[in-house]
C-alpha cells in the first residue's frame, strides 16, 4: 500500500497523529473534520496514498474508478449511520490548488447535520 512519510494523511492512517474515526476497513477509513464547515463534517480517505482526483485518473497508468465507487458508498454509508439520511448531505472533493484542496491526499467531505448554503465556486 502506498504511503507518503510527509503526509498527515497517511500519518492519521498509521495512528501517528490522532483522530476521531467513524468507521474504518482495510481499504479506507473516515474521521471527522478537525476544523468541522458545518455540524457534520467528515472526511472519508482511502489508505492508499493517492493525491487527487486527478492522480486517481491519470493521463497512463492505472485508473481509480472502482476504488472511488467504494468511496462514495462508504460516505454514504457513514452519512446515513451519522443520521444524515433522508434529509441530506453534501459531498465535496476539492481537486488540486484552485480548488482548494489543502491536503494532497485524496478524501471526500460530508458535510450535513444542518441546511446547508447554497451555491458553489465564488
Ligand atoms: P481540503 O481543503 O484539502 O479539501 O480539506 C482538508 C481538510 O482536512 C480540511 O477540512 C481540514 O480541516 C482537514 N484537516 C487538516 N488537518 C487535519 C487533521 O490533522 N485532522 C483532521 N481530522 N482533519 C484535518
Ligand atoms: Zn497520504
Amino acid at each position: 500500500m502506498t504511503s507518503d512519510p510527509n503526509c498527515i494523511f497517511c500519518k492519521i492512517i498509521a495512528g501517528t497523529i490522532p483522530s476521531v474515526r467513524l468507521y474504518e476497513d482495510h481499504e479506507f477509513i473516515c474521521i471527522r473534520d478537525i476544523q468541522p464547515q458545518a455540524k457534520a463534517h467528515f472526511l472519508v480517505l482511502p489508505k492508499q496514498h493517492i493525491k487527487s482526483l486527478d492522480d486517481a485518473f491519470p493521463v497512463e497508468g492505472r485508473d481509480q474508478t472502482e476504488l472511488m465507487g467504494r468511496l462514495m458508498r462508504i460516505g454514504t454509508l457513514v452519512a446515513r449511520q451519522q443520521g444524515l439520511l433522508p434529509s441530506g448531505f453534501r459531498a465535496v472533493i476539492n481537486t488540486n490548488h484552485m480548488a482548494g484542496q489543502t491536503v494532497d491526499h485524496l478524501h471526500l467531505h460530508i458535510l450535513g447535520g444542518e441546511p446547508l448554503a447554497g451555491g458553489f465556486g465564488r
